[in-house]
């Protein structure tokens, strides 16, 4: 079994880092948030001082953090000077592409394998190890990263060289951020035209309008008993996330001089939907604001 250091015990990382746990490895873990840090070690993990001391004689690192700035200060300010060199280096984080590139170009720079793994499957698959992990990096940084990527989710999947994970995450999700609206607004208009929405979603997810935002993610309350549509739109998949894979998703755009217009225009409309407090919502709350039943919260 391996000796891993944890950086960023949160909503994700928690639950990834207990579930290493249960898989008989040794967790040293270290958060800037002290509860985070203190909720890990009740869960089995070690605490660590700080991020050197969480990284020094491991045999894998993984970070689990914010945005791409964090991540490359933590790694170029810390963990490439404190680590074996034999350590695999696993960052989990949501980031933009070409931090992600960076940052394994220069760990691979040092001789150090590192693999950029962004997941998909949110709190709840983080929990029951079930997420799906999208990695870029080398074929031998990924072989090394897969036994313990396992232990945390159901699906490993090698997307390609560095920065290759978060690009695949951030296309995946800038798809979903654009079907979810067009599942919407389609909901709306059959509503207006008299269709009842049971009815017409036994037709459409039978039909060559079925997607992903329709079958397990139904914005409107009743035909898919397990969506957040049925609990007021709270859990599931936030807004801000959306939003904040989006605005990944138009910087990559940008930078690769590709037109993206419905990607846009989704980035635009969750945009709007998060000003008026719509943040916290999972995102197929944007049929409330496309139908103009939304109410900003007080
Ligand atoms: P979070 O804010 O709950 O956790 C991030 C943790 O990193 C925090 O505890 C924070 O204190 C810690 N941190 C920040 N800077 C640090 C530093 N320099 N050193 C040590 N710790 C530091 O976020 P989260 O919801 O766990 O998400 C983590 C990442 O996973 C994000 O990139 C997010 O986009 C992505 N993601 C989240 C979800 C989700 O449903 N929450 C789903 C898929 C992907």
């Amino acid at each position: 079994m391996a000796t891993i250091g944890f950086i960023g015990l949160g909503n994700m990382g928690t639950g990834m880092a207990t579930n290493l746990i249960k898989a008989g490895h040794a967790v040293q873990a270290f958060d800037v948030a002290d509860a985070a840090l203190s909720r890990a070690a009740e869960m089995g993990a070690t605490r660590a001082a700080s991020v050197t001391a969480a990284v020094s004689q491991v045999d894998a690192v993984i970070s689990m953090l914010q945005t791409g700035e964090q991540v490359r200060s933590v790694y170029e300010g810390e963990v490439f000077g404190a680590v074996q060199h034999s350590c695999i280096l696993i960052d989990c984080s949501t980031i933009d592409v070409a931090t992600a590139r960076v940052v394994g170009e220069a760990a691979a720079a040092r001789g150090i394998d590192m693999v950029d793994a962004p997941v998909s499957g949110g709190v709840a698959g983080a929990i029951a190890a079930t997420l799906t992990f999208m990695v870029g990096g080398t074929a031998q940084s990924y072989v090394k990263a897969q036994p313990i990527l396992a232990n945390m989710g159901k699906t490993v999947i090698h997307a390609g060289p560095a920065g290759s994970g978060q690009a695949a995450k951030i296309c995946n999700n800038m798809l979903l951020g654009a079907s979810m609206i067009a599942t919407a607004e389609t909901f709306n208009l059959a509503i207006k035209l008299g269709l009842d929405p049971q009815v017409f979603f036994d037709i459409s997810s039978k039909a060559s309008g079925q997607c992903w935002s329709m079958t397990s993610y139904c914005p409107v309350p009743g035909p898919v008993p397990s969506a957040p549509s049925n609990r007021n739109y709270d859990g599931g998949f936030m807004t801000a996330l959306m939003l904040k894979d989006l605005k990944l998703a138009m910087a990559a755009a940008q930078a690769a001089e590709t037109s993206v217009p419905m990607g846009a225009l989704a980035e635009s409309l969750y945009q709007n939907f998060a000003n008026l407090g719509g943040a916290p919502k999972d995102f197929s709350a944007i049929i409330k604001f496309l139908d103009g039943g939304w109410q900003k919260p007080d």
